[in-house]
């Protein structure tokens, strides 16, 4: 297949949470590369592409598989984005460019068929969330990434081990409501990037939402996580819809 072969057609993924223990979701998400977003002419990943990213020196077999299977989509003339998740923020330029994918603002605004959409994986929508709005903003300063990234990776590695159990328990605790997204946020972002249609995923709670923003209506697509099957959001000239398939 060719860059003219493919469909006015684009998609979009977020939370696979791939992980060499899930090799269900890594074989579903390899064949919708190869049978699906084939026929795609862009395809944006908005983050938390894997269940955690210790850096891009992690030269394992499971990562090579990933990025292998992005370049080959990428060859065949799918231009593939990425905006980072909360899980894989460290995603750098060198995975970036053994996958043939393009590095996006966490923040990001698209034109897609005369259509502009606002792009983010959510994270930061969910401002209730106080603990871990901390933990981003320190995640994100370039000392906190320069230390964590002097650390061996299998020091890296215990680090995100203990994080992650940490998380498991915190979110036990927390009620659903904090873990969504904070409403007024959602209208407040929209608002200042001026757009009326955002999509983004992390709250794992695919749904298509009309709101109102400054007394226009206003759409809010919420993509699927890849827990319990294949989820992404297929967007044509024509309309848009969350489409699934099975792991
Ligand atoms: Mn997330």
């Amino acid at each position: 297949m060719t860059t003219n072969d493919k469909q006015q057609l684009t998609y979009f993924i977020a939370d696979l949470h791939l992980a060499e223990n899930r090799p269900d979701i890594t074989a579903c998400f390899l064949s919708f590369l190869e049978n699906d977003a084939v026929h795609a002419e862009k395809l944006y990943v908005l983050g938390d592409l894997f269940e955690y990213w210790l850096g891009d020196d992690d030269d394992s077999p499971f990562v090579a598989q990933v990025a292998n299977a992005f370049q080959a989509l990428s060859t065949t003339g799918t231009e593939i984005y990425f905006i980072h998740g909360n899980r894989d923020f460290l995603i750098g330029k060198r995975f970036a460019k053994k996958a043939g994918i393009t590095l996006l603002p966490e923040v990001t605004k698209i034109t897609l068929y005369q259509q502009e959409y606002l792009i983010l994986h959510g994270d930061t929508l969910c401002t209730l969330d106080v603990d871990y709005q901390q933990f981003r903003r320190k995640s994100r300063t370039w000392w906190w990434q320069a230390i964590i990234k002097s650390l061996p990776l299998f020091v890296r590695k215990k680090i995100a081990n203990n994080y992650r159990q940490q998380s498991a328990q915190s979110k036990q605790m927390k009620s659903l409501d904090i873990m969504d997204v904070t409403p007024e946020e959602v209208i407040k972002v929209m608002s200042d990037y001026q757009v009326t249609q955002m999509i983004h995923g992390h709250t794992h709670r695919p749904n298509i939402h009309s709101l109102e923003v400054n007394q226009q209506p206003a759409t809010r697509i919420v993509l699927g996580d890849w827990y319990e099957q294949g989820s992404w959001l297929a967007i044509t000239p024509a309309e848009f819809k969350l489409l699934n398939k099975d792991l």
